[in-house]
């Protein structure tokens, strides 16, 4: 059982053993993902974990991220998720989630799903296998006028003579800002339609300003500035920025919610391991009911906002014109009731678990940033809300995600 203490980390396999193999019936019930092999996964990551700890203690800086760095190089020469189930995926994150927050990069392409879908022959064969060998990809949506409104991106290119495109603009709030290795970027091409790149993070013409993060420290995070990058014409990923972000986040913020629950489930865990070690040692008679009915509360909480990921991904994965509304509405709920599980479970550690270097307290300021990063809660459930208020025949165009490349027609791109 993992401890509210610092020093005693939580590991991948006891999240599989308290809470996915438990919730199995209802997260699986067809079969569909191989158990063993995640077990697998979990074993691999929990032996690096041993001798590259991430706890509280190892303060957000240089040394975390390349400690983190370190962790998926090493993992990604073992372990490739990338053609598992979605649903393989998810439970990875959360097992990722119940170690650290900071461990959400840990397995996959991350936001390189969009160049794996999305990109030209050329992008995909430049960046991938470097993907699958543990560099990161970063992206670059949000703007100093607001994240919650990519459709404003001031962010733009204009032609070259020589074909290429040059992007001017300010992009704010990026994470993995020094450790991304590309960047998919979002910016108005010529034409004014929405644009994605793949751009090199060592393009000349990209600046970067840290700014310190109060949780999701792992990665530096901060200001990207473009003057004049050049983008080349295979570096353009196909199709509409809009729909490529819709159809992206859709599938990505499910696995976004499971670290987050990940995280919270790893409080859960260290409160009733407390509330045990202090009744065994005569400190407590009983438990009280008003810890029971916390306990209760907060264990199905967390079990239904893992079973709502799972829904929305299963959407995601098959294409369903629903997988934005749900990736949206299960992102801000399953954060939400992470935040507000963890905030209830804290009160039962006392004040041990205000310690800086408590986990229980860092995964309190991580989750505190995932209600802002991959989508602002409030702007999510009011994309829900929009759907629901719209009628049933304009609602399919509304949630319509494109199909990745491979199996639509490539668009065509230009200048
Ligand atoms: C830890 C972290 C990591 C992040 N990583 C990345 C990253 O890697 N890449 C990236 O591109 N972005 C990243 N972001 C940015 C994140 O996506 C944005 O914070 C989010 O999209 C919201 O944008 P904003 O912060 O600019 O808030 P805003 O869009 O300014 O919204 C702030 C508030 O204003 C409200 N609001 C908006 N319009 C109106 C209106 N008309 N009237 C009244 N209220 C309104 C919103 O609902 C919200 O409550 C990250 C953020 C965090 C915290």
């Amino acid at each position: 059982m993992n401890s509210a203490m610092p020093g005693r980390l939580a590991t991948a396999s006891e999240a599989i053993t308290t809470w996915l193999q438990p919730l199995r019936p209802v997260l699986d019930p067809c079969d569909r993902i191989d158990w063993r092999r995640l077990a697998g996964v979990a074993d691999a990551l929990d032996r690096v974990l041993t001798h590259s700890p991430v706890g509280a203690a190892l303060l957000a800086g240089a040394e975390r991220s390349s400690r983190l760095r370190a962790i998926r190089r090493d993992l990604a020469r073992h372990v490739d998720t990338t053609r598992d189930p979605d649903l393989f995926q998810l439970l990875t994150q959360f097992m990722c989630g119940y170690c650290d927050i900071d461990l959400r990069d840990t397995f996959g392409l991350g936001h390189g799903r969009l160049i794996g879908r999305h990109g030209s022959a050329q992008a995909q064969q430049r960046w991938i296998p470097r993907l699958l060998a543990g560099e990161l990809a970063g992206i670059a949506v949000t703007e100093p006028h607001g994240g919650s409104r990519p459709a404003e991106t001031h962010t733009c290119a204009v032609a070259g003579s020589d074909g290429t495109w040059r992007v001017t603009g300010r992009k704010t709030w990026i994470g993995r800002l020094t450790e991304a290795a590309v960047f998919v970027l979002f910016f108005r091409a010529p034409d004014g339609g929405l644009a994605a790149a793949a751009v090199d993070a060592t393009e000349p013409g990209l600046r970067r300003q840290p700014i310190p993060p109060t949780g999701l420290a792992g990665w530096a995070w901060g200001v990207l500035d473009l003057d004049e990058v050049k983008i080349r014409q295979e570096d353009v990923l196909h199709g509409d920025g809009m729909l490529l972000l819709r159809e992206h986040f859709a599938g990505y913020r499910p696995l976004v919610t499971a670290t987050a629950l990940g995280g919270a489930a790893a409080v859960f865990d260290a409160v009733t391991a407390r509330l045990s070690a202090r009744k065994a040692a005569g400190d407590l008679h009983r438990v009280r009911d008003s810890a029971l009915i916390t306990l209760g509360r907060t264990h199905v909480q967390l079990a239904t906002g893992l079973l709502g990921a799972v829904t929305a991904s299963h959407l995601a994965e098959g294409g369903h014109p629903a997988a934005e509304l749900w990736g949206a509405a299960t992102k801000a709920h399953g954060i939400d009731t992470a935040n507000s599980a963890t905030a209830e479970l804290a009160l039962l550690l006392g004040a041990s678990g205000f310690r800086a270097d408590c986990q229980t307290a860092k995964i309190r300021r991580d989750l505190s940033g995932l209600l802002y990063a991959d989508g602002i809660h409030d702007s999510l459930y009011r994309t829900a809300g929009k759907q629901h208020a719209t009628t049933k025949d304009t609602a399919r165009d509304i949630t319509a995600v494109p199909t990745p490349r491979g199996r639509s027609a490539s668009v065509a791109m230009t200048a």
